[in-house]
C-alpha cells in the first residue's frame, strides 16, 4: 500500500481525503493507494515527517499550521517553494524529502482568466497570502497587499514585492482576493475587511480562498454585482490536482475531485 495524508492542527475539517480518495479511485489506484488525515501538534511535525517513509508513506499534503515548519525540513526544495516561503507538498523518495508549493500554482489555474496586467488586492499577510502575492506578481499583476496587522502586510511586501495598503478602495482593483481567514468563524467580511458589500462591479474578479460555507458571505455579494467568483473549493481541488500529479504521476480527475470536495 503506498499511503498519502494530510498534516495539519486541526486536520478534522479538511476535505482533502475525500478528495484525494476519490480521485485515486477514479484512476485505478483506489487498491494500491490510500489518503487520510493526521492531527499533528506543531512540537511533534519534525519528529511525525521524518517516521513517514518508514511506514509507507509516498506523500503528504501540509497545511496550518506546518507550512513553513515543512519546507524547514525538506532535502530538496522546488523553486517555487523556496521562494515563496512554504510547502504544501512533500515527496518522500529514497530516505529523502522533496518538498514542493502548489497553492501558487493552483491558484492561478482557478482564476478565470491571466492576471496580467490586472491591479490586484490580496487581503492578508499569512501563509496563504505570500503564494497568492508570488503567484500574482509572478504573471504580471500589479499588486497590493492589505492586512490587519500592517506589520506584516509591509514585512511581506519588502520580502516578495508589491505594495502595502492600508485604506485600499476596493473599486479600484481589477481582482480581489480575500486570504485572510475572515469567513471561517462566520464572521462578517464586510466588518473586518475593506470591503463594501455595494462596492463590486461587473468588471471584477473576486476570489475568496476560504471555503465552508458555500458561497461565502463574501462571494455572494460579488455575484448579486456581476463579478466573476472564484471558491476556496475550488483553489482546493486545483493545488490538490497538482499535488496528485506530482506523487502518480497521473493526470488528475477534476470533476470527479469537484465532487467530492464539495459533497
Ligand atoms: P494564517 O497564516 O494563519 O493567516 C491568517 C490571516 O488572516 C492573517 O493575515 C490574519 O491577519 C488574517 N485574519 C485572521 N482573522 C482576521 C480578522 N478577524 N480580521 C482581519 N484579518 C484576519 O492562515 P493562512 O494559511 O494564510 O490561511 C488563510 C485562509 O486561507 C484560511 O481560511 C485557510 O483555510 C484558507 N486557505 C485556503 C486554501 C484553499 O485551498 N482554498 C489554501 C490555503 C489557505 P493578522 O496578520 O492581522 O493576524
Amino acid at each position: 500500500m503506498k499511503r498519502l495524508a494530510v498534516l495539519g492542527h486541526p486536520v478534522e475539517h479538511s476535505r482533502s481525503p475525500a478528495m484525494q480518495s476519490a480521485a485515486l479511485a477514479a484512476v485505478g489506484l483506489g487498491e494500491e493507494w490510500s489518503y487520510g488525515a493526521i492531527d499533528v501538534a506543531p512540537d511533534r511535525f519534525e519528529q511525525r515527517v521524518l517516521a513517514m517513509s518508514g511506514e509507507g508513506f509516498v506523500g503528504a499534503n501540509v497545511t496550518v499550521p506546518h507550512k513553513a515548519a515543512a519546507l524547514a525540513l525538506a532535502d530538496d526544495l522546488s523553486e517555487t517553494c523556496r521562494e515563496i516561503g512554504a510547502a504544501n507538498t512533500l515527496s518522500f523518495e529514497g530516505g529523502e524529502i522533496r518538498a514542493d508549493n502548489t497553492d501558487a500554482e493552483g491558484l492561478l489555474l482557478a482564476l478565470p482568466s491571466s492576471p496580467k496586467g490586472k491591479q490586484a488586492l490580496v487581503l492578508g499577510a499569512g501563509g496563504a497570502a505570500r503564494a497568492v502575492v508570488w503567484a500574482l506578481l509572478r504573471e504580471g499583476a500589479a499588486v497590493e497587499v492589505w492586512n490587519r496587522t500592517e506589520l506584516r502586510s509591509r514585512n511581506l511586501c519588502e520580502e516578495l514585492g508589491g505594495e502595502a495598503v492600508v485604506d485600499p478602495d476596493p473599486a479600484a482593483y481589477d481582482l480581489l482576493v480575500n486570504s485572510t481567514a475572515v469567513g471561517l468563524d462566520d464572521e462578517d467580511p464586510f466588518a473586518e475587511l475593506p470591503l463594501d458589500s455595494k462596492g463590486f462591479s461587473s468588471r471584477q474578479v473576486v476570489v475568496d480562498m476560504v471555503y465552508g460555507a458555500e458561497p461565502t458571505e463574501l462571494l455572494r455579494a460579488a455575484r448579486a454585482a456581476g463579478a466573476a467568483t472564484v471558491d476556496g473549493i475550488e483553489i482546493l481541488v486545483r493545488q490538490g490536482a497538482l499535488s496528485f500529479q506530482i506523487w502518480t504521476g497521473r493526470e488528475a480527475p477534476l470533476d470527479t475531485m469537484r465532487s467530492a470536495a464539495r459533497l
